[in-house]
Parts: C-alpha cells; sequence; structure tokens
C-alpha cells in the first residue's frame, strides 16, 4: 500500500488501490472479487458486515441446556446426506468442541451437505435437545466463521460460486485496516459538525464497522457512516439548488393586486389554513428575482387548484402567462372546467382597451384539440392573448411558443419524466429577457418528509395538511367471504336507492392491459346480471378512445349510470361527489398509494362515503390493515416506507441513489435532517468548496455524474 505519504488517506486514495495488493489476492481471487463488485480497498471497506455474531454469549457444548437457545463455535467432524423413510432429504453434521459433541441435522437443505465441509469453524445457534443420549439441534442457524478471533464476529454476504467466504473477507478487510492505522482516515467533516452530533471520526468508523469490541461501538460506527452517506447526498441536493440560485433569472412576480384581490374574494369559500399558508410560501417565492421551484404535496381533496390558480394569476397579473400541464386528457379537462368555474367573469387590466379591462382567457389544449380550434389556440398562445393555457403534454409539443410564460404548474408530477418537465421549462425561458419561469409541481401522493427531503431534495416544499371542513371522512371497510359481500352490495343498493352512486374497482392486472379489461369485462356483465340488476351499470377502462372514455364519464356524471365500473383508469383527479361508495375488488394486489389515490375518488361529498376492500385471504394484508385504519395519506406513507423499505421512494424517482447502503430512510429519520442542515451550512459558507477540498472530491468520486451535473461549477 502506498505509503509513502503521511497524509491521511482519502476515500479517493482508498479507490485507487486495486485489491491485488491484498495477501492472497492473485488474479483468480482478483476476478471472483470483481464479481461481487470489489476491486478496490475502498470497495472492500465499503462492503460492510450483513450481520455480527456476539461471541460473548457463546457457550461451550459442555455448558449447554437442553430446551435453551444457545450459541456454540463447533469444529465440523463428519457430514452426511441421507433420505428419510418419508423421502426427505437429511444432512447430518457431527461437530464437537473439544469440551463436548454435538449432532446437528438439516431437514429440507441438501445444500448443506456441499456447505459444510470437516474441519470448518462454524457457529451454530439453535436450542438442543437429547436424541439417543446424544445433543443434538434440528435446523440451527449456521455462519461459517472460519477461525475469526474477537468477541463480534462480522459476516459478510459471501459467494459460493466463486468460492468468497465471510472469513475471507474479514481477513481481506482486518488488513486493509491494519496498513491503514498510520496514516488514518481523512476527515470531510468539519469538526464542528463532528462534535456537535456527536459524531465518531472516520478512521474509528471505519474499524468500529467491521471489527467492533462492543454493539456500542458498532451502532456508533454505523451512525456515523450513514450520517456520510446522507450527507453526501445533501451536499449535491443542497449545491443544486442553490447553484440554479445564483445562476438562473427568474419573474418578479406581483403576488398583490386587483386581480388577486377581487380572485380572493369571489371565492365561494374561505381558504383552509393550510392554503392559506402555502399561497403565502409560493408568494414569498415569486416576487424574488429567483425562479421558484416548489413542490406541493397535498392529498386528494386538499385543494390544490386554487392554490394553482392564485399561484397563475400572480403571473397573469403582471402582463405573464401561465400554464398548468396533466397528465391524461381526462385530467386537463377536469381542471380545465374547474379553473374557468373559479376565474368565471374575471376581468384582467388592459390599457389599450377602452373600458381598461378584458376578460381573462382560458384555453384548453390537448391531442383532441385540432384544425382551426388548434390553431386558433396556438397564435393566441404565441401572440399572449391566451392567459393561461390548460392541457396534457401537448404543451410541450414544438408548435406551442408562448410569448411570456410567466409560471408554469405541473399536477401529478409522478406521470412525468423528468424530461418532459425538463421541455415545459426549456420552452418557457424562451423568451425576449431569458427568465426562467417559477415552477410549481404538485403531487396527490404524499411521501414522508425524510423521502422528500431525499428524493426532491432540491426542490422546497410545501405541504396542504389540512382538507377543507364539511368533509365526513371515508369509512374503510374489509370485505371477505360470500356472506359479507352480500351484506356489501346490499348497502350499496341503499345508496343507490337513495340517488347516490358507486364505483366498482376491477381486479389490477400488472401484466397486461388486455387481461385487465377482460376482467373488467366480465365483472361487469356479472354485476349487471347479478348483484346490480336493477340499476344502470357502466364500464370505463383503459381501451377505450378517449371519446368513448367521456361519454362514460359525462353519464355518470348527469347521473344516467349508477354504477361505474373501471379499472384504475379512475385512479386520478375524477370527481363526482355525488357518488359515495366505492368497491376495490382484490383489493390486495393494489399499493397504498394506488388504494389511497383510488378511495380518493369518494368522499367528495357532503354524503358520508364508504369504501369496501374486498380480499380473499384469511386475513386482511397489512395494506388492507392500514387504510382501514388511517384516511391520512401521510400517515399511509409512512406506513408505506415502513412496508416497502427503501424500493418506496427508488421508485418515486427513476434515479441511481448510488451512494445510500448502510443509511436507511426509515431508520436514519433524524440523520437526514440533521445532514441538510449541515449540508447548507456549509455551502452558503463556501459555495464552490473552495476550503473543502477532502470533501469536494469525495463527493466527485461516489456520486454519479448526474447527480453532480450542478455541483460546484463555477
Ligand atoms: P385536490 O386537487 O387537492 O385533490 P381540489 O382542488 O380538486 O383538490 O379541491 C377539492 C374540492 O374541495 C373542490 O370541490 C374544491 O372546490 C373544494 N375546496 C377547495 N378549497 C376549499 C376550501 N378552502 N373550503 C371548502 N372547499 C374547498
Ligand atoms: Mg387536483
Amino acid at each position: 500500500m502506498a505509503l509513502s505519504s503521511t497524509q491521511p488517506l482519502t476515500l479517493g486514495d482508498l479507490k485507487g488501490l486495486g485489491v491485488e495488493i491484498l495477501k492472497d489476492v492473485g488474479p483468480k481471487r482478483k476476478d471472483a472479487l470483481e464479481t461481487l463488485e470489489i476491486s478496490s480497498v475502498l470497495d472492500l471497506l465499503q462492503t460492510y458486515p450483513r450481520r455480527w455474531i456476539d461471541r460473548t454469549n457463546e457457550a461451550r457444548i459442555s455448558d449447554i441446556e437442553v430446551g435453551v437457545d444457545s450459541l456454540v463455535l463447533v469444529k465440523v467432524i463428519n457430514v452426511r446426506s441421507v433420505r428419510t423413510k418419508s423421502k426427505k432429504m437429511m444432512v447430518n453434521v457431527s461437530t464437537g468442541d473439544g469440551s463436548g459433541k454435538l449432532s446437528v441435522t438439516f431437514f429440507n437443505q441438501p445444500w448443506r451437505a456441499k456447505q459444510l465441509e470437516p474441519g470448518m469453524q462454524v457457529s451454530v445457534f439453535g436450542k438442543p435437545e437429547m436424541r439417543n443420549g446424544y445433543l443434538q439441534m434440528t435446523n440451527p442457524i449456521v455462519d461459517l466463521i472460519g477461525d475469526r478471533t474477537g468477541k463480534i464476529v462480522p459476516i459478510y454476504a459471501q459467494s459460493e460460486k466463486v468460492r468468497i467466504f465471510t472469513w475471507h473477507i474479514a481477513a481481506w478487510v482486518e488488513e486493509s485496516l491494519n496498513r491503514c492505522v498510520a496514516r488514518g482516515f481523512a476527515e470531510t467533516l468539519p469538526e464542528t459538525v463532528i462534535s456537535r452530533l456527536g459524531l465518531v471520526g472516520r478512521s474509528t468508523a471505519f474499524r468500529d464497522i467491521h471489527m467492533p469490541e462492543s454493539f456500542v461501538a458498532r451502532d456508533a460506527a454505523r451512525r456515523r457512516l450513514a450520517f456520510d452517506e446522507v450527507f453526501r447526498l445533501q451536499m449535491v441536493l443542497v449545491a443544486r439548488k442553490r447553484a440554479l440560485e445564483r445562476e438562473l433569472r427568474g419573474f418578479q412576480h406581483r403576488v398583490s393586486g386587483s386581480l388577486i384581490d377581487r380572485f380572493t374574494s369571489s371565492l365561494p369559500f374561505p381558504l383552509t389554513g393550510a392554503q392559506a399558508r402555502v399561497i403565502r410560501e409560493i408568494s414569498e417565492d415569486l416576487v424574488l428575482a429567483r425562479p421558484m421551484h416548489r413542490l406541493l404535496q397535498g392529498d386528494v381533496g386538499s385543494g390544490k387548484t386554487v392554490v394553482a390558480v392564485q399561484t397563475m394569476l400572480c403571473s397573469v397579473q403582471g402582463g405573464h402567462q401561465a400554464a398548468i400541464m396533466a397528465p391524461t386528457e381526462v385530467l386537463a379537462e377536469q381542471h380545465a372546467s374547474s379553473i374557468r368555474q373559479l376565474l368565471d367573469g374575471l376581468q384582467i387590466p388592459d390599457d389599450t382597451n377602452l373600458f381598461g379591462d378584458r376578460p381573462l382567457c382560458v384555453e384548453l389544449l390537448t391531442s383532441r384539440v385540432t384544425g382551426e380550434a388548434r390553431r386558433k389556440i396556438l397564435t393566441g398562445v404565441a401572440d399572449g392573448t391566451i392567459d393561461i393555457l390548460i392541457g396534457t403534454h401537448a404543451l410541450i409539443q414544438e408548435s406551442v411558443v408562448f410569448s411570456r410564460l410567466g409560471v408554469i404548474v405541473i399536477d401529478e408530477q409522478h406521470r412525468f419524466g423528468v424530461e418532459q418537465r425538463a421541455a415545459l421549462r426549456d420552452k418557457a425561458i424562451d423568451n425576449p429577457n431569458g427568465s426562467m419561469p417559477d415552477v410549481l409541481t404538485m403531487t396527490a401522493t404524499p411521501i414522508p418528509r425524510t423521502a422528500a427531503l431525499t428524493v426532491y431534495g432540491d426542490l422546497d416544499v410545501s405541504v396542504l395538511d389540512e382538507l377543507p371542513p364539511g368533509r365526513t371522512p371515508i369509512a374503510t371497510r374489509w370485505v371477505n367471504g360470500a356472506e359479507s359481500e352480500k351484506m356489501m352490495w346490499d348497502e350499496i343498493r341503499k345508496r343507490l336507492a337513495e340517488g347516490q352512486q358507486a364505483y366498482v374497482v376491477c381486479p389490477l392486472i400488472d401484466e397486461s392491459e388486455k387481461l385487465e379489461v377482460a376482467s373488467a369485462e366480465k365483472t361487469f356483465h356479472d354485476l349487471q346480471a347479478g348483484e346490480l340488476k336493477s340499476v344502470v351499470v357502466g364500464l370505463l377502462h383503459g381501451r377505450m378512445s378517449s371519446s368513448e372514455k367521456e361519454v362514460t364519464m359525462n353519464a355518470f356524471r348527469a347521473k344516467k349510470i349508477d354504477v361505474l365500473v373501471a379499472t384504475t383508469v379512475i385512479e386520478v383527479g375524477v370527481d363526482v361527489p355525488n357518488a359515495t361508495a366505492m368497491v376495490i375488488l382484490d383489493a390486495d394486489r393494489f399499493g397504498i398509494a394506488q388504494l389511497h389515490q383510488l378511495r380518493g375518488r369518494v368522499g367528495r361529498g357532503a354524503i358520508s362515503s364508504e369504501c369496501y376492500l374486498v380480499t380473499s385471504a384469511e386475513e386482511p394484508g397489512p395494506r388492507v390493515q392500514a387504510l382501514v385504519a388511517t384516511t391520512d395519506g401521510f400517515e399511509l406513507a409512512e406506513i408505506d416506507l415502513d412496508l416497502r423499505g427503501e424500493g418506496a421512494i427508488k421508485d418515486t424517482r427513476q434515479k441511481g441513489r448510488s451512494d445510500l447502503n448502510l443509511a436507511s430512510l426509515r431508520r436514519d429519520r433524524d440523520l437526514i435532517e440533521l445532514a441538510r442542515a449541515a449540508a447548507f451550512e456549509i455551502v452558503d459558507a463556501d459555495p464552490l468548496l473552495t476550503s473543502h477540498t477532502t470533501l469536494r472530491d469525495e463527493l466527485e468520486l461516489l456520486l454519479t455524474e448526474e447527480e453532480i451535473e450542478f455541483l460546484f461549477k463555477s
């Protein structure tokens, strides 16, 4: 190892050291390690143990008691595979530790015969019994630990295929750590941060994660290394945020004025506290010369539309345009109708006009608008006579050229790719003074705060955490078995008889839309011939043309259809307050977020609504249980995170979070906030990290190119 320098070792130094410098690593082992993605000493040191065995609890065979869970370290003496009378494979292993003998039996684990070889040291954990005068354990937990010593033995992921075992990795890690001792590991965190957060130093952390003297030491090491991971990520996100703020020029919108006043006084309801707060947060951004990039999270029905409209009006009031992009035509049309309703009769000041004002001009552009109508809209967008344009991704087509787009609202953001959002923004900066429009991104899929900080850490986040008054909570029930299904249909028919309406959501079939449609058609026919014989049933699915869908939706809105049988096409945005019951068939096929979105289609009016989650399992699954327990989207998001783990978050933004290894968004919620604060502190004091070169190099080393795209470029 290059020990010529006496400087502490950076992770970059360790990356530069190939594993071949380690003892017993020749070309063959080097290749084997390569398949485990370990090619440098850094990779090796970042191969953290999967578990640690506490040998302070280890017993001698002579001391263990029958019936009491025990951990013993033994040597394999003999391994034998036998087939039992009932044709089961059984592997018998005799072992001993010098104080006695222990016979270990494995059922249905034929591979044990290959795994265990005479002479091996293994740690065995299980409940000993006496059989035929011998002490024995059946299907114990076994760890191959080689001849490791020490009180706590790390267990690494190993590969039987390339014959790299945990003790090999442990030995190489130990050798590496020993050879690093003289120089130690370079620190990347300021001393103030380390001491304020009570973190251990890096040298200690790397040693104690692999070879801890105690579990307390191991935990402290884990905390430090996990902090480094989330901190690196926050550094990049925070730096990107600050770089954008520094470099981009935005519009300084007028957030107060007669247009806004007239709008707010025309609202048929007072704003909720949350709406007022969020509008204030947005307004504070809008008046600044730097462009806003804010994420608005708000559960279904929390009143995002009003916030979006007021944001757009701020642009219009200053003589600029605004656009709102929705992911589907149904949603765009719905936005058009509710936004037009909110803005009905609103005049905007116009000096060129004899009367000093003119009506606000709101238009809808989707792929369905064609010919002359489309041409007219494109002209109006280009010459600035259209104030607010509502649409689908049709908005980002080349032919759409805005005259002076000042605010962009993107609804249901998880449905758009990063590129589509960027396209809309780029189109907008194509204006005379090159100003970047303000962007408000809205999502109805709440994600936990710490996850939001990680996934959307380069944005500001506002939350609508309060529903408008007068909502009656949606009672949610698990329905299982013929009898309770019958009761459910009775209850639904009773609602229908009172003039209310209902949805039936058909099972999700991920693999095939065709199968899903077929099953929806079958459900539709079955219900029409059976439980819902006496009412009008409609069908809505993804293979219908948009005009067919529209005819059906309009009929449902007009109460010409009592029950709408649908696939998940109704997941987003459909708003029919008279629909008060929802049946979700095979509910355990859906994810928590999806169930929550679906359920949000009811509970939109004054009459109390009910959601029935039908499954055929004996017990309600954890997701169904969560939905029954709460209607709070943020609480559900936390539960989802717990159930699905990190995958839940990674899915929400398909981005290689390459560096989250030890850190867990679940376990390390507190670290994420602390890391973000530390990152702001450092970036704000030293935006280009000129006095934090070790840290800067490390970020460039460990994060993907995309992640460092904006990083510290002056
Ligand atoms: P979201 O888009 O967040 O799901 P919407 O903006 O569609 O919610 O609002 C849902 C419903 O609540 C709409 O019918 C809207 O008119 C109504 N609403 C919005 N804000 C309020 C409020 N402050 N008080 C009463 N009703 C409101
Ligand atoms: Mg909405």
